[in-house]
């Protein structure tokens, strides 16, 4: 039996930090831009805050590289679906990863998650890779970052049963019916900036209320062309105030105050 995680209930309710409104990018895997790129990026956007994931043991090493260095960005480790290819060998790396982030006051997972859409023959080895982390995650009181993409139950039903206290659901596509279980449980989802051309993942903002809505660009990733950035977390803002038919001032208040309750304590020892 999972055992209940007690440390989760009051972490929700840390709020020690000043709390003027900034801009989110709950997923960015920052250490794949060059790093001439990622500082004229940051220089425009002063009063952001990035998540960064990390795909494997390699990656998670340069962003916590990056974390230390520039004060907008917080790490996740993670190692990625995409990443899982041999079950014995990402097994010992998920392991790895883990006491990467122990040793280093990393209280996030991420990306971690089941793929069974652009993935599919490693998805038994995936699932043991996952079942790790969600134990480690459960076990540290850690935040996770997740891919779900045709997963989307199968991940949330796991979160419950290893007792996860805090998830994102990133770049959510999956079925409307699932939205108000991720509310109850305490859960996010995060809006991408191909909101602005997946019909998808528009209807997701329609449905789901903003309360249970964070902001990421997943950059560098590239999609139909476009080449998303945290540049785009202001477009994504005002592509959820335009559905959603209310100021674009509210919704990032909502955005910010979503992050500072539910995630901004697992950044403590990161945030500048
Ligand atoms: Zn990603």
């Amino acid at each position: 039996m999972p055992k209940t995680n007690k440390v989760s209930i009051e972490t929700r309710r840390y709020t020690g930090y000043n709390p003027v409104t900034r801009l989110v990018d709950i997923h960015s895997h920052v250490y794949e831009f060059e790093e001439k790129e990622l500082r004229s990026i940051l220089d425009k956007l002063k009063d952001i805050v990035i998540v960064g994931v990390s795909d494997d043991l390699e990656s998670a090493e340069r962003l916590i590289s990056l974390a230390s260095r520039f004060d907008q960005i917080v790490p996740c480790l993670g190692l990625h679906p995409w990443s899982v290819k041999n079950r014995e060998e990402s097994i010992s790396e998920a392991y790895r990863i883990i006491e990467l982030a122990i040793n280093n006051n990393i209280k996030c997972f991420g990306e971690i998650g089941l793929d069974t859409k652009f993935v599919p023959e490693t998805i038994e080895a995936q699932r043991q890779v996952f079942r790790i982390f969600l134990e480690a995650a459960r076990d540290n009181n850690m935040f996770v970052n997740l891919h779900t993409a045709g997963t989307w139950e199968e991940v949330f039903n796991l979160l419950v049963k290893y007792d996860v206290a805090a998830a994102n659901l990133h770049w959510y596509t999956g079925p409307l019916s699932l939205l108000k279980d991720i509310e109850a449980q305490g859960f996010t989802i995060s809006i991408n900036p191909a909101i602005k051309i997946q019909r998808k993942h528009q209807e997701v903002v329609r449905k789901a209320p903003l309360e249970i809505m964070l902001t990421e660009s997943d950059s560098p990733y590239e999609y139909r062309g476009m080449r998303l950035t945290p540049l785009m977390i202001t477009d994504v803002l005002e592509k959820i105030a335009m559905i959603k038919e209310v100021d674009v001032e509210y919704v990032k208040q909502v955005v910010w105050d979503n992050f500072r309750k539910k995630y901004l304590y697992y950044f403590k020892d990161w945030i500048g």
